[in-house]
This record gives C-alpha cells, structure tokens and sequence, in this order.
C-alpha cells in the first residue's frame, strides 16, 4: 500500500446523506465528502454500528479499521476503492469509500434482468475475474466471495466489495473457528468440512457467484437447508446448468468446482478465459 498518503479524514468534511444499507458490523450511508481543495465527492461511509446502539465499540471498530487498512493496499479498477477513515473523537471509526452508484450486484440481476444478456452476464463475470486475480497474486484471499458482496458501478463495470473477511495468506492456508455465520451454499468442500480457506477455494466461490450472475441474481440451493446442501456437495453433485448458459461457460464452472482442490482452475485463467469469450463476442462469433 501507499505509505506516504494520509488516509485521515474529518467527520466533519463528510455529509451523511441516505441509508444504503445495514450490515453486521456496519451500517452504510450515502454521503458528501468535501476535501480540503473545496471537491465535492459522493461516498460511501461504512459508519460502526454499535455507535447506534451503545454495544462493545472497541471490538467492532477494530473490524471496521481492518477492512479499512486491507483495503488501503489494493489498486484495481474493480475494486472499491477507500477514499480515508474518520478515527477522531471518542465514538466508533467511519470507513469512507468511492460510492457504487447502482447498488448491489444481486438486486441489480433481479431488477434489469431484461437488459442484461450474456455478453454483459459474461463482462461482469470478466472484471471481477481480474480483481480477484489481483488479490490472489497479492495472496490475498477474499474468503466471502458471493453477488451480493459485488457492487454495481456502472451498467458496464461492477467493483468487488466487502473485504471484512479476506486475509493475507502467508505459507499456510487459513483455517477459521465456526464462530459466526458462514456462507455455506458458496463454500468449497474442504473449507465446509475443515474450514480451510485457500485461493482455490475462492475459485470455489467465485464459479457460484458467477452461476448466480448466469442465473439473474437467483440464490444457489434455492430452497434447499444448509445441512443438505452439505451432503450434496459431498456427493458431487452440481448446480444446475442455468437456462441460456452455454456450455462452455458451464465447463468453465465445472473446472471451478472440482472437490479436489489441485485440480481447480487458478483465478489467472479464469481471467483469461474470460477475456477469450469476451473477444470472440466482440467479434459476433457464436458459442
Ligand atoms: P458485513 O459483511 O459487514 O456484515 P454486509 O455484507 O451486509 O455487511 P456491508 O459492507 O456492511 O455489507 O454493506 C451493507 C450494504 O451497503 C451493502 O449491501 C450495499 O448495499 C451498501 N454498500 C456498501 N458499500 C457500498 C459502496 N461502496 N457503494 C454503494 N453501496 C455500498
């Protein structure tokens, strides 16, 4: 990360302008942040949530400024940028970040499904594909890798988002405590029975996150409890071909989820596949 730049920002150049949405730590607002030059700049201010609710700030905060610093490090035109931190005062740390104007990435399938077809299924598919490469290649994991964790930036470029879980890798994988919910129906097979997360793993998540974008925002294992899913992943078994998705991108998600991890795709051809199908769409070839 840059060293030299000082991420410090004032409460008070910020305008906290709407809700946008409410996590487990955090809440999200919309907002204004003027910067010393009189910019203006639309935001968003991930804001600690026990500042509403009087809980254990220390723990939370700690949370906040950990994703705030991962983020610091990384550089990439599909990952949410952070802009500074707001760490004055007595109360809880406000992260601030470059606002994704359309939202979340599921509820954006949901809602403009007419609109979205498979070249842009397939670009989006494509740029988060290359941001999650450049955090491998930085041995980052991401570890909760799903649509609803993407942001819409514009109707042609979406950014990864939500860094609260991801690690830096150092020889080892990470293996996690089950404390805390965990996404099980995007979960590789080692990591739902040992807990062990890899970037093999995320390669796991990243082909249900791209099933979901094939499939129009629709969840995996609609319908189906945890405890099932768990079963039928240890079986083998496959989410289903989505309707109008090639085969080629369905072998692409079958390399993706292999049970043994060493035979999986890395995220770098992922990416190039990718960029491969897009250049051909480019140049009107069919699947
Ligand atoms: P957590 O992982 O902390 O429990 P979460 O996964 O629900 O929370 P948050 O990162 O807390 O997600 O964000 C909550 C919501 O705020 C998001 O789902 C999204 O709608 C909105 N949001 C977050 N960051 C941005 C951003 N940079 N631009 C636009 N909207 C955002």
């Amino acid at each position: 990360g840059d060293t030299t730049k000082n991420w410090d920002i004032d409460k008070s150049a910020i305008r906290l302008e709407q809700l946008l949405g409410d996590g487990q730590f955090g809440i999200v607002y919309r907002g204004t942040y003027t910067d010393k030059g009189g910019n203006k700049q639309l935001v968003a201010v991930k804001v600690c949530r026990a500042e509403k609710e009087s809980q254990d700030i220390s723990a939370i905060n700690k949370y906040l400024l950990d994703e705030a610093y991962t983020m610091q490090q990384f550089n990439h035109p599909h990952i949410i940028r952070l802009i500074g931190i707001c760490t004055e005062g007595t109360v809880g740390a406000w992260c601030v970040m470059e606002l994704a104007q359309y939202g979340e990435l599921r509820v954006y399938l949901i809602r403009e499904k007419a609109s979205i077809d498979l070249s842009v299924q397939i670009l989006f598919s494509h740029q988060l594909a290359s941001a999650l490469s450049y955090l491998h290649e930085r041995q980052f994991i991401h570890r909760d890798i799903a649509a609803r964790n993407c942001l819409v930036a514009t109707p042609q470029c979406v950014k990864l988002s939500d860094f609260g879980l991801s690690r830096q890798l150092e020889d080892e994988p990470i293996y996690t405590s089950s404390y805390g919910k965990l996404p099980i129906k995007w979960m590789a097979p080692e990591s739902l029975n040992f807990r062990k997360f890899t970037t093999k793993s995320d390669v796991y998540m990243f082909g249900v996150c791209v099933w979901e974008i094939l499939s129009n925002g629709i969840k995996p294992w609609q319908g189906v409890r945890n405890h099932e899913v768990i079963m039928r992943v240890e079986r083998g078994e496959l989410l289903e071909q989505p309707p109008n998705c090639p085969k080629a991108m369905y072998d692409l998600l079958r390399v993706m989820w292999m049970i043994e991890p060493k035979f999986r795709i890395s995220m770098q051809e992922v990416a190039n596949f990718l960029e491969h199908l897009l250049e051909e769409i480019d140049h009107g070839v069919p699947f």
